[in-house]
């Protein structure tokens, strides 16, 4: 009894203690997590990460600062310049036929008012038959805000109508707002313009300013970009102030808005990536790295884009440097700047280091919000299978039980960094979260914010990350980076492998 007994314990032992790094990772990031203090600061303390901006630039300094704190050498590089822009305060009233202060805010770049509250009429754009006719109408706009998005038929978001709603209703629901948004599409395009160039029109013929709705199809969330008029502001207006507005003057009560933007031209500013490296002890020409987008939109705080990526790369940084401090190859982690403008830091880290990229082990990127990593696919690798297989091997089943892997699944064209990797036949792997709704309610919303984070899941995340990096830096071979035949398509026609598309080194002048 007592022999068989030990037996079973021994044996229990083994399947539960296969590495003592692994369990290393697994308790420091459990016992020691540093994810909210690290998200309270770059999310609640410095804010949202536009372009451009002072709270970009301090974000480089701070990660900077962090990675030394914890022994880590770290640095900003730049690859280019940007318009400089602060965000100011948005002030949004309507006045008449009664008080009450809208949600909404000001785009990014948005001018500024120039500390002066505009108030004027709200007029909706009208249906002209074609740009002649919108010509002709234009003188009209002077002295109005003028509403150029579509009135949208419900606020409630699909699942609800789904969930409560009779099923001839929400077809009906349906079908009516596919054809609203066709005539609004048909709308814009009878006025000549487009999206871009209809505020500059409206702006040049004499409106005060431009208002915009762009719900997110979730309850209370809009996504917010950037304003294209460069001297009257653009405000975007959640859907219930907005649909209220529309209606009162369809009606015929035109309601009156005051409009205050403040916000601060900072001239050309130098862009960056921030980069923190870990010597590899044996082959410190070869690299694994960690890779996240520092940069986010404006709306809200970028909690979850890109924000839980940051901090699961952050923390996997930490967490390896305190248990795995001695890698053998060299681990190294971007933060790339301007990924929202086009994947513009990693593109311009591929082109600046050939020597890092012709020598990487492996990328892997995570960009698609706050869930546990579900998904990672081979991108296309022929060999992808073999290592990612023996390097998941190492993570202990809880961590991974719900993730799928597709090998060797089709090369990534964008969407985020690792494409930037991919495109020159390097090994950038993205690491793909579950949704948690991120494409409605977090991805470039007004609500991306510290609140929707499940740190849980980044916790999950960081541990799988961690040890993937580390299985990748013991791995006695290095990886092959031969491509899959590509498939072919239903034309007969067969997909081409993703092209290396240039950085754009100097942007957002021409919004001046
Ligand atoms: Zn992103």
């Amino acid at each position: 009894m007592f022999l068989v007994a030990l037996i079973v314990v021994h044996l229990q032992g083994l399947a539960q203690v296969q590495d003592p790094v692994v369990d290393a990772i697994v308790k420091e990031a459990t016992d020691n997590s540093q994810l909210e203090k690290l998200a309270h600061e770059l999310f609640d303390g410095i804010g949202p990460r536009l372009v451009g901006t002072p709270q970009m630039q301090q974000a480089h300094d701070w990660a900077v600062n962090k990675y030394a704190s914890w022994g880590i050498s770290a640095k900003n590089e730049k690859w280019g310049e940007w318009r400089g822009w602060e965000r100011g305060i948005s002030h949004i009233d309507m006045v008449y036929p009664r008080v009450k202060t809208l949600e909404g805010m000001q785009l990014a770049w948005c001018p500024s008012t120039n500390v002066k509250t505009i108030t004027a009429e709200v007029i909706i754009l009208p249906d002209v038959t074609d740009s002649i006719a919108f010509q002709k109408w234009l003188p009209a706009v002077k002295g109005k805000f003028i509403m150029i998005s579509m009135k949208q038929p419900t606020g409630r978001p699909d699942y609800n109508w789904e969930e409560f709603g009779t099923k001839e209703s929400f077809e009906k629901m349906k079908k009516d707002r596919t054809e609203q948004t066709d005539a609004w599409t048909t709308r814009i395009k009878n006025t000549g313009k487009t999206n871009q160039t209809l505020p500059v029109a409206l702006e040049k013929a004499g409106a005060v300013g431009v208002i915009t709705s762009n719900w997110s199809r979730g309850f209370g969330v809009n996504k917010i970009f950037g304003a294209y008029t460069k001297k009257i502001p653009t405000v975007d207006i959640a859907l219930e102030d907005y649909s209220l507005m529309y209606r009162l003057t369809e009606s015929g009560t035109i309601p009156k808005i005051s409009v205050l933007t403040d916000s601060k031209d900072k001239g050309v500013v130098p862009t960056f990536n921030t980069l923190a490296e870990i010597k590899g002890s044996e082959k410190p020409d070869e690299y694994v790295m960690l890779s996240a987008h520092f940069d986010s939109w404006d709306g809200g705080t970028g909690a979850t884009d890109n924000g839980t990526g940051t901090l699961t790369m952050m923390e996997a940084m930490r967490i390896l440097k305190k248990i795995y401090p001695n890698p053998k190859r060299t681990i190294l982690v971007g933060h790339w700047g301007s990924e929202e403008q086009g994947l513009n830091g990693s593109r311009a880290f591929v082109e600046d280091h050939p020597e890092i990229v012709q020598n990487l082990q492996a990328l892997f990127n995570q960009d698609n919000g706050t869930g546990r990593i579900v998904t990672i696919s081979g991108q296309g690798f022929l060999h992808s299978y073999d290592y990612i297989s023996r390097w998941l091997n190492k993570v202990p089943e809880k961590f991974k039980d719900k993730l799928e892997t597709r090998f060797p699944g089709t090369p990534g064209g964008g969407g985020s960094d690792f494409a930037s990797f991919v495109a020159v036949g390097a090994l950038g792997f993205s690491l793909s979260s579950n949704s948690w709704l991120y494409g409605s309610y977090t991805w470039h919303t007004n609500r991306d914010t510290y609140d929707k984070v499940v740190f849980d899941d980044v916790r999950n995340n960081a541990i799988v990350t961690a040890i993937l990096v580390y299985a990748a830096c013991e791995d006695p071979s290095k990886t092959l980076r031969d491509k899959s035949v590509m498939p072919f398509n239903a034309k007969g026609e067969q997909s081409k492998w993703p092209e290396q598309r240039k950085a754009t080194r100097k942007g957002g002048l021409d919004q001046k």
